[in-house]
């Protein structure tokens, strides 16, 4: 077996063995495939694509070219990890992990950055003064058989090999690939070890996958994947047209999340019931929960007793952070500026596209466009409505938090939130209400 003979395989549209796929994938990580070679492969999968047994031996392949995490000497299990295929405004993890750890679901959540126009979530938590992501893996486990919890940074030591390959992905062109996010994505979540997964994979503007059919498609083949390794695995598709929540930007988003915690009576109605739904969905998949109905008055009481925003602060405490909402909410980084924004005329707001509120957050400094790039915390835009809503000339549309450097882009921000937006004098079609189906 030779990487050329596997190379000529896949560009001539021929099926790869379970033994030449692992060959290769070993080859990636110990340097014997070439990048150059690795990055043909890559062009030769995303043009000729896999089919259901490749795909699952690359994704095992891959989840087994590093270490593998053991969470089966956790108590109560099983175990839960979760998963955002990533979009706009989603801090939807800081508030589902505190639900089901307050549950006493054991979480070991790692998460990753953002890049381009979406967020990730290590660093909003590191929008948290003191709060530390890079834990190590023993460390991790420890917090979580003592509170239940812990959310850190992605392992270098997990699926390195998606790391070499995404980063080729990245540049030549061939990370729209449903064998390769796949395998890309529970190469990773299988090698974290939880006893469940459960996958929240978004459809829409601001996410990956654009349509809901391709977001489907994607969830059953991840959820067959996890299944197929042994994990029984479920997915909640939901649409990423417009930002989730009202806040897009680190401590922003931070804040948005830890309010909804402590109080849910002023939370956005969508991501309240989204993360609610999630959180359910967590309590059945781990047995702790036999109906929806049991699950959501479970979910409810641990917001209203305050339970579920403790634990996000005994979690806080635990990696360095405030051991308090009040004194997370208060140590936020702020920035210096804020702008309002106004809408330029009456009417109803019928689109608020999540892609471009993102990249705006990026340009602003929210985010990075290239993985060097440092984000200041503090910047993002607060939305004031959301589409469906009715808004009046002169009424604020969002409030802009701007980092001093850009005291002068003011124009050029707003201007591409009014792009973002739009608003029809007479009620019009606007974008679909938000919405949310489950997959098992
Ligand atoms: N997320 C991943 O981890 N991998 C992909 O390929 C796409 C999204």
């Amino acid at each position: 077996m030779t990487i050329g003979q596997i190379l000529r395989q896949k560009r001539d549209g021929g099926e790869l063995s379970g033994e030449e796929i692992r060959f290769f994938i070993r080859g990636v990580v110990d340097g014997s495939v070439k990048d150059y070679q690795a990055a043909a492969w890559l062009m030769a999968v995303y043009l000729r694509g896999m089919n259901r047994r490749e795909t699952h031996d690359l994704t095992l392949a891959m989840r087994d070219s590093g270490g593998r995490i053991d969470l089966s000497d956790l108590p109560a299990r099983p175990s839960l990890d979760k998963h955002s295929t990533g979009g706009v405004g989603d801090k939807t993890t800081l508030v589902v992990v505190p639900i089901l750890a307050a549950a006493g679901v054991p979480m070991l959540k790692m998460s990753g950055r953002g890049l381009g126009h979406s967020g990730g979530t290590v660093d909003k938590l590191e929008a948290i003064p003191g709060f530390r992501t890079e834990l190590p893996i023993e460390a991790a486990k420890n917090q979580v058989r003592s509170i239940g919890a812990a959310l850190i940074g992605q392992s270098a030591d997990l699926a390195p090999a998606d790391k070499i390959l995404y980063g080729l992905r990245d540049v030549t062109a061939t990370i729209e690939s449903l064998p390769l996010i796949a395998s890309s994505i529970m190469s990773k979540k299988l090698a974290a070890g939880a006893d469940r997964i459960l996958l929240d994979v978004k459809a829409g503007r601001g996410a990956f996958m654009k349509t809901r059919a391709q977001a489907e498609e994607l969830a059953r083949l991840l959820i067959d994947l996890g299944n197929e390794a042994g994990v029984p695995t479920s997915a909640v598709l939901s649409s990423m047209d417009e930002p989730l929540g009202r806040a897009v930007g680190n401590a922003l988003e931070v804040e948005e999340a830890v309010r909804l915690l402590v109080d849910t009576t002023d939370a956005e109605p969508a991501f309240l019931s989204f993360c609610q739904e999630l959180a359910a969905h967590g309590l059945i998949a781990t047995g702790r929960a036999e109906s929806s109905a049991e699950a959501k008055a479970k979910v409810d009481r641990l917001l209203s007793s305050g339970e579920a925003a403790q634990k996000f602060a005994e979690i806080s405490a635990a990696q360095g952070g405030p051991d308090n909402c009040e004194a997370i909410l208060k140590n936020l980084p702020r920035a210096p500026i804020t702008h309002a924004i106004r809408a330029p005329h009456s009417g109803m707001l019928t689109a608020l596209d999540a892609e471009a509120v993102g990249w705006l957050a990026m340009r602003m400094g929210a985010g990075r466009q290239s993985k060097a790039d440092i984000i200041d915390p503090a910047v993002g835009i607060l939305l004031h409505h959301k589409s469906g809503d009715k808004v009046t000339s002169g009424s604020p549309l969002a409030t802009l938090h701007v980092r001093a450097a850009d005291a002068g882009a003011a124009t050029e921000f707003a201007d591409a939130l009014f792009a973002a937006c739009r608003i029809d004098p007479e009620p019009g079609a606007r974008t679909e209400p938000f919405w949310t189906a489950f997959l098992e």
